[in-house]
């Protein structure tokens, strides 16, 4: 290839879903290729599929992308009128002419065969021990008069690449090193369907040579894919880009991801939803792919775009730790300097059930004392219920613990003091403790525990002073009662 040639790396996705873990990354491993390189990143659209097609997909596919800071230089939404359009359903007639160059040059042809047929071919081949179905080429050599026949009969044609007898294709992958397929094992396939529609293998050849796409990383299952790609570069005479196949994603388990992992999130608005932060989850996707030779943890954009070198792409599966994303997010939170948590934490916190008598002012500062305890934004969100919300119903340690001695004696000696306190903040309060404790001898858990399972309803949870804080006098006194 043309060294000098500009790199152009492209995210390809279908419409057929929102954008989830395994597109995310692959989009951000030819964004930082894009990156690393001077380059392009593309966005275009591969929604021949159109049956399965849904509505608002591709929007949220973008979307998501910037929200994670994975911004395509070429969108749907940003075209370059050079490679316009961005979806292939705008540009069938393209993929009509080069189908039928490929007719013209004897190397496809239309395919008359009925699903039926097709069907009974492949139970033929089964019964016989053929272990992957292989299109029969029944309709290779067909005569004109004989397609006229079963046009006649309404029947409409695919048309068919004719692979190469025993060639090889060979390439290296950016990923797996070097790479061979035998064209022997593979049947003639299907480039363009009986409605005009192209297939994915044909338009994505068609799409990658007209952009000038020069990178393709994408997904490991696609490695069987090309193949088939390259036969159709061999026969227009272009050169492929140089393709990388990511290897998959596993469970802990270590079994591929799928949708069936309830405690894996699949989908980027899922996670936006839950409060992480879209910093965090581009760094946690950078090493779920890629390793860095020290091992570090922590990257920004552009300390990753710096480091990533695609040698080190992973060639074994990349295991899908919730824990080590969420100790990505609590990270990213808490070196969020003040006015960017608050932008971020504010929806969350107004998402509680909370005092309409709190302002915007107060609220953040409240905030701020779980800056360092949250993973995820929702967490603020149950911890606030968990304090405005009063709970009368005490389990039986509880109980015990709130008919104790220490209990009878600490609860109205506090409330006694409190009443009398005009500024409430934690040193203050921390003085009536320490006055409490002279006065009666009660410590630790005698001393507190009674009072925090009366302001909180619970053993646990956030510091005790901080709730009192949040509460303020008059809340702390009608919880005391
Ligand atoms: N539309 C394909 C997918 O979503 C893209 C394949 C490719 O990158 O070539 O898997």
């Amino acid at each position: 290839m043309d060294d000098k040639k500009k790199v152009r790396v492209r995210y390809a996705p279908s419409p057929t879903g929102y954008l989830h873990i395994g597109g995310a990354r692959s989009a951000l491993f030819n964004y930082l290729y894009a990156k690393k390189y001077n380059g392009d990143f593309v966005f275009r659209i591969e929604d021949t599929d159109i049956e399965r097609n849904i509505p608002g997909a591709e929007q949220s596919q973008l979307h998501d992308l910037i929200w994670l800071g994975i911004i395509p230089d070429e969108s749907t939404e940003n075209p370059n009128p050079k490679y316009a359009p961005y979806r292939q359903t705008e540009k069938l007639d393209i993929y009509r002419q080069y189908a039928q160059k490929l007719v013209d040059m004897g190397v496809a042809y239309e395919c008359y065969c009925t699903e039926d047929e097709l069907a009974e071919m492949k139970e033929e081949q089964l019964a016989n021990g053929v272990k992957s179905f292989k299109y029969n080429r029944h309709c290779l050599n067909l005569t004109e008069e004989e397609k006229e026949k079963y046009r006649k009969e309404g029947r409409k044609p695919t048309i068919r690449i004719k692979m190469m007898e025993n060639h090889e294709f060979k390439f290296h992958d950016l990923v797996r090193g070097d790479v061979k397929f035998n064209s022997n094992d593979i049947g003639d396939f299907v480039i363009m369907k009986s409605n005009g529609i192209p297939t994915y293998n044909f338009a994505v050849v068609i799409d990658d040579h007209l952009m000038d796409i020069t990178h393709v990383l994408r997904g490991e299952e696609h490695l069987s894919n090309t193949p088939k790609q390259l036969q159709i570069y061999e026969y227009f005479g272009w050169e492929p880009p140089k393709f990388g196949h990511m290897t998959i994603i596993v469970n802990p388990n270590g079994k591929k991801l799928s949708k069936r992992d309830h405690d894996i999130l699949q989908f980027m608005s899922q996670y936006r939803d839950l409060g992480y932060v879209p910093e965090a989850i581009f760094n946690f996707l950078f090493l779920l792919g890629w390793t860095s030779e020290d091992n570090r943890e922590i990257f920004t954009k552009e300390e990753a775009i710096k480091a990533f070198d695609p040698s080190r792409l992973s060639s074994s599966p990349s295991m899908f730790d919730n824990k080590r994303l969420l100790w990505t997010n609590q990270y990213y939170i808490k070196h969020m300097d003040n006015e960017k948590y608050f932008e971020f934490i504010m929806p969350f916190v107004k998402k509680a059930n909370i005092p309409s008598n709190l302002n915007d002012n107060q609220l953040k500062s409240i905030s701020l004392i779980f800056k360092n305890e949250i993973e995820i934004g929702q967490n603020i969100t149950n911890m606030l219920n968990d304090i405005f919300v009063k709970k009368t119903d005490y389990d039986e340690e509880e109980k015990v613990i709130l008919n104790s001695e220490s209990a009878k004696v600490v609860i109205p000696l506090f409330k006694e003091k409190l009443e009398k306190l005009n500024v409430i903040n934690q040193d203050t309060v921390k003085n009536i403790f320490k006055e409490i404790q002279k006065e009666t001898g009660f410590k630790g858990k005698d001393l507190y525990m009674p009072i925090r399972i009366k302001l909180t309803g619970s053993m646990h949870g956030i510091e005790m002073f901080n709730i009192i804080d949040i509460l303020g006098k008059e809340e702390t006194l009608s919880r005391l009662i």
